[in-house]
């Protein structure tokens, strides 16, 4: 028999059509099967952990997230907005689900936040070959399947029909499992709250939402000013203005250092030099972009608000305010607006300087620039900050030069859940070394002008790191979940004697002090007003660490 094939008949052979409800249906089972792999494993872990097995609750729970995430998605795909929505949700999801699996990032408000402060050169430092080809094999791939499939929309009033139809079979779905299972699943989500952290898109959507909202539709709060009625009272003078330089580490975290107690020698540039190392020190966050602006800031980190601190003056404005030189130098991605009120600088990243490769620049970069600003002008008082890219992963190997590497072999990739625990810990102690190495260099320079001024430093990290301990990589886990390898930092002080005598600073009591005590970003702020003999009413003489350790109670207010 003679066919009779149409024009249209052949196009419509050629291309595949789905219904709303089908394109609905296969999303919401690719993002169940592939995207939430890590919620359905850790979700199906914990029910293996129950002391009662149920294997109708198991085998729920992919259904369970199917039908919800059929339900979600039914009413985003309306015409003209489907595609170009879940071809980004879709790539978005790829990277998210990269992350999570591989490092174990959670997608809260605050990696939100890191991610929006993050500048190009930082972002760049996560791609490699198996992160591209992951992406390109999760993400882009069904993403150019989603751009190129044709859908099928009917008319208005069948389209919401339909769409009634498949959202009314999935609720009832859910319904059914929820009245089967609801103890088991309450029970579990109670005692793993960071499960649904790892529900994919759902999560990293919200805090996405949250941020946003926060950031640019929240009622304008009124400038807070502090420290108006700052000014200098020193203990006893000896003719020489203070210069104290505070070196703001990067991702260093305090169990790799020798001073407390690491086994290898990660300290020796400054070993001979008298540095006090606190032991016992607290982040107030586990990302630079909160624990920055929080150490700076009188806030503690359980009043802490990344909205309120943009409007408010911090340490740096206070003793400003007094009249002494505060300068701020950063060889990272900038001060996350403490230095904004103050004499600030960047260093170029060209790689015309022999220190520097076009994106980042090693942290001796930051020696010269220290010079410069000590002798620009006229010495009086002076609080310089230096702000290191230190052990900025994941990228580690490029944080020091070759001259510099003392453990081997390390792991020159940013793919370092690839590399063997014990090259990953090499390169990481590699940038402890190297950022001893630049300690111990900032030390002989302040030790030349003691002729001039009294010179103090401290050097103190934002927040710690993960290296692969429990399946953890890198730093931003959720304050109440993070362990310690991302909330205890290394805080050093190097005190000489003219110092100390001058500024009436019982050495001795520090050195017991730094054994015995705890202490956290909550207490800088503070510390810095006190050693800088700043006396303010904006001032808590509880959280001051040398307050204990002053022979001249005047300053203390
Ligand atoms: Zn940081």
């Amino acid at each position: 028999m003679e066919q009779v094939v149409t024009e249209n008949q052949k196009k419509t052979k050629q291309k595949v059509y789905l219904s709303v409800n089908k394109f609905t249906l296969i999303i919401a089972l690719y993002y169940t099967l592939v995207f939430n792999y890590t919620f359905i494993s850790s979700f199906e872990t914990a029910i293996v952990a129950l002391d009662t097995f149920s294997y109708g609750f198991a085998i729920s729970v992919p259904f369970f997230l199917f039908f919800v995430l059929s339900l979600l998605f039914s009413l985003f795909t309306v015409k003209y907005i489907t595609k170009p929505l879940f071809i980004i949700v879709t790539v978005l999801s790829s990277t998210v689900f990269y992350a999570s699996l591989m490092y174990g990032i959670v997608f809260d408000y605050t990696m939100i936040q890191n991610i929006y402060e993050t500048d190009n050169s930082e972002a760049s430092t996560y791609i490699n070959f198996a992160a591209v080809m992951f992406v390109a094999l999760t993400g882009i791939v069904p993403a150019y399947a989603i751009y190129k499939v044709n859908i099928n929309y009917q008319p208005a009033l069948q389209t919401l029909k339909s769409k009634a139809v498949l959202m009314l079979t999935m609720l009832a779905g859910i319904l059914i499992i929820a009245f089967s299972y609801y103890q088991n699943y309450a029970s579990v989500l109670r005692n793993n709250s960071q499960l649904k952290r790892t529900i994919v898109p759902t999560y990293y959507l919200g805090s996405s939402v949250k941020f946003f909202k926060k950031e640019f539709f929240t009622a304008p709060i009124k400038y807070q000013v502090l420290g108006t009625d700052a000014k200098v009272i020193k203990p006893e003078e000896n003719g020489k203005p203070n210069l104290v330089v505070i070196v703001v580490g990067e991702t260093a975290r305090a169990m790799n250092y020798s001073y407390n107690g690491y086994q290898k020698d990660t300290n020796t540039y400054t070993q001979n030099q008298g540095l006090v190392s606190f032991q016992n020190v607290s982040s107030c966050g586990t990302a630079t972009a909160v624990s920055l602006p929080c150490m700076f800031s009188d806030m503690s980190r359980e009043d802490y608000d990344s909205h309120i601190v943009k409007h408010r003056d911090n340490v740096l404005d206070v003793i400003k305010k007094s009249g002494i030189d505060v300068s701020w130098i950063d060889n990272n991605s900038g001060c996350k607006g403490i230095c904004n009120r103050v004499d600030n600088f960047n260093i170029p990243t060209d790689s015309e300087h022999e220190l520097c490769d076009g994106a980042y620049c090693y942290d001796e970069r930051l020696l010269s620039e220290l010079e410069q600003k000590i002798g620009q002008t006229e010495p009086n008082d002076k609080l310089i900050i230096l702000h290191l890219i230190g052990s900025h992963g994941p990228t580690y190997y490029r944080r020091y030069p070759q001259t510099y590497k003392k453990f081997v072999p390390d792991c020159p990739r940013s793919d370092i859940q690839n590399c063997t625990d014990e090259a990953l810990i090499n390169t990481y102690d590699n940038t402890i070394s190297y950022t001893d190495y630049v300690l111990s260099r900032v030390i002989e320079q302040l030790k030349v002008k003691e002729n001039t001024f009294n010179t103090s430093m401290l050097y103190i990290s934002d927040h710690g790191e993960s290296l692969g301990e429990n399946g953890l990589y890198l730093h931003g886990l959720p304050y109440s979940i993070a362990p310690d390898h991302q909330t205890k930092v290394p805080f050093l002080l190097w005190l000489p004697d003219q110092f100390a005598v001058t500024n009436k600073i019982d050495k001795q009591c520090i050195i017991n002090n730094a054994k015995v005590n705890e202490y956290s970003h909550d207490n800088l702020y503070h510390s810095l007003i006190s050693i800088m003999n700043v006396q303010t009413s904006d001032y808590t003489q509880d959280l001051d660490i040398f307050a204990d350790c002053r022979s001249n109670p005047s300053i203390i207010q």
